[in-house]
């Protein structure tokens, strides 16, 4: 099964815990065993999994990546003033693969699935989700 929704983000960058809403539609589908791809239709945002608990280790993330790919610097800059967050979406890439066992994503204690904005806010942040059922 597939299913998308959209979100809005309030800042230039920013990550946003969507496990819960994945996990919603999870449970929709029925699937008990298989994997779940959750893919962000935009070439500055990202789909990552990472800590949650601490919300510092978010601002660290950002932060990290600002001091690796300063804003400013790139050809693209000239465009539209926004290469730093084209570099930032593709590396840290579009999408993550989830295990399903027993009906539930199969995270780690501290993993949790986020949504990154990189070049917000933005009001229609599409994302997509495909549950496919394994045996
Ligand atoms: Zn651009």
């Amino acid at each position: 099964m597939q299913e998308e929704f959209t979100i809005s983000t309030g800042k230039k960058q920013e990550l946003i815990d969507i496990t819960g809403k994945i996990s919603s539609i999870l449970k929709k589908s029925k699937i008990k065993n298989g994997i779940c791809s959750v893919f962000a239709a935009h070439a500055t945002a990202a789909i990552i999994i990472n800590e949650n608990y601490d919300p510092n280790i978010c601002l660290d993330l950002l932060d990290a990546l600002s001091k690796l790919i300063p804003s400013g610097i790139w050809r693209h800059d000239r465009i539209d003033g926004n290469a730093d967050s084209h570099i930032k979406s593709a590396i840290l890439g579009p999408s993550e693969t989830i295990p399903i066992k027993n009906g539930k994503l199969a995270l780690g204690r501290w993993q949790a699935l986020q949504f990154c904005e990189l070049d917000g806010p933005r009001s229609n942040r599409k994302i997509i989700v495909t549950i496919v059922a394994s045996n």
